[in-house]
C-alpha cells in the first residue's frame, strides 16, 4: 500500500516518514541508495508499507521540492532561522553575511535570532541587519526572552535553525517546545554533552497545534562556501543594494571598480561599511 509522507530523520540508512499521523521506518530502494543527498529531511516521499503493524516500508519515490539546503540537508524549507549569539561564541558578521547570501540563493526567506541576549545586547552589531530590512529578533533561550515573538514568526512554516555551533539552537528548540525533550529523549541527552554533538537532522512539530508549524534540528555549521554563486548574481542577493542597483550605470555593474555606480555611492549612506566590505570580499 502506498503512503505520501515527509522524510523526518534518516540515521545510518533508515529513514523515518511522517505519513498521516505514523511514523515508519523505511529503507530507501536500492536506486538512492548511492544518493543518500536526495534523500533530504523535510523531502516528501512516497512509500509503500510493507508491515503495518511494525510500521515499516520501503521509500521509492521523492516527489519535486521547492528548494533544497545542502548544509544543513534539508528540502522545502519556509524559512531558516540564521542563529547568532551575542557573545560565546563571539559574533561573527563575515559568516552570518555569507550564509544570508547563500540562503537568498536558493530563493529561502531568512530571519536572524540573536541569542544569549542575557549575555549582552550589542545593538550596533545588528543595526545593518534591521536597517537592510532583514527580520531580526532577539532571544535568550536561558532566560525565556523573545520566545513568544520567536514562535509567532516561525507560525505555520516548516523552520530549520542553523548557524555556529554553541549558539544555543538546540536550546532553543528545547525552549520552544518543552515537551519534544519529554517525547524523543534525545536532546536532553545531546545538551548535557555539550558542543558538536548534533549528528543528524530531524524535523518537530513545535507543538500538538500544527498551525504552530515545523522545525527542523540541524548540526551547526562552523564555514560556508559561497563560490557557487555567479558574480553577478551576487549584488542581488544583499538586500539593501537592491534598490539602488537598478540606479547603476551599467546594467552588469558589479559594484566594485566601475563608473557610476549607485551602490557604492551609498556606502556609509543606506548601506552599512561592514556590509559592503563582505560584498567585496565575496567577489
Ligand atoms: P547549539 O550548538 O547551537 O545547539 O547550542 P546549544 O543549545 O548546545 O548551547 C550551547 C551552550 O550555550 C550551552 O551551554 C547552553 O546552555 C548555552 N546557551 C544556550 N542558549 C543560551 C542563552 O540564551 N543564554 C546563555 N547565557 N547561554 C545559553
Ligand atoms: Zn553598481
Amino acid at each position: 500500500m502506498d503512503k505520501h509522507g515527509i522524510i523526518i530523520k534518516g540515521v545510518g540508512g533508515a529513514y523515518t516518514i511522517l505519513a498521516d499521523g505514523i511514523r515508519y521506518v523505511c529503507n530507501p530502494r536500492g536506486v538512492f541508495r548511492n544518493r543518500s543527498n536526495t534523500l533530504l529531511i523535510a523531502a516528501a516521499v512516497i512509500i509503500s508499507v510493507t508491515d503495518a503493524d511494525k510500521q515499516t516500508g520501503t521509500l521509492h519515490t521523492i516527489k519535486p521540492r521547492k528548494n533544497e539546503l545542502r548544509r544543513p540537508p534539508v528540502a522545502n524549507i519556509d524559512q531558516v532561522i540564521i542563529t547568532v549569539a551575542t557573545a560565546q561564541p563571539d559574533f561573527n558578521a563575515g559568516l552570518l553575511d555569507r550564509f544570508l547570501v547563500l540562503v537568498a540563493y536558493e530563493d529561502i526567506p531568512v530571519l536572524i535570532c540573536v541569542n544569549k541576549s542575557d549575555i549582552t545586547v550589542c545593538g550596533s552589531s545588528f543595526a545593518p541587519y534591521i536597517n537592510a530590512g532583514y527580520p531580526l529578533v532577539y532571544t535568550s533561550a536561558a532566560e525565556s526572552n523573545g520566545l513568544s515573538e520567536l514562535r509567532r514568526l516561525m507560525a505555520g512554516k516548516t523552520n530549520v535553525f542553523a548557524g555556529p555551533s554553541g549558539v544555543g539552537k538546540s536550546s532553543l528548540i528545547n525552549a520552544l517546545a518543552p515537551k519534544l525533550e519529554l517525547a524523543t529523549g534525545e536532546l536532553s541527552v545531546k545538551l548535557g554533552r555539550g558542543k558538536h554533538t548534533t549528528r543528524h537532522s530531524e524535523i518537530f512539530p513545535l507543538s500538538d497545534d500544527p498551525r504552530d508549524g515545523l522545525c527542523v534540528d540541524t548540526p551547526g555549521f562552523t564555514s560556508l562556501d559561497a563560490t557557487t554563486i555567479p558574480k553577478n548574481k551576487l549584488g542581488s542577493l544583499f538586500l539593501e543594494f537592491e534598490q539602488f542597483a537598478s540606479q547603476c550605470r551599467f546594467a552588469n555593474c558589479l559594484h566594485h571598480h566601475e563608473r557610476d555606480c549607485a551602490v557604492k555611492a551609498q556606502v556609509g549612506n543606506e548601506i552599512h561599511p561592514l556590509r559592503y566590505e563582505s560584498y567585496v570580499k565575496m567577489l
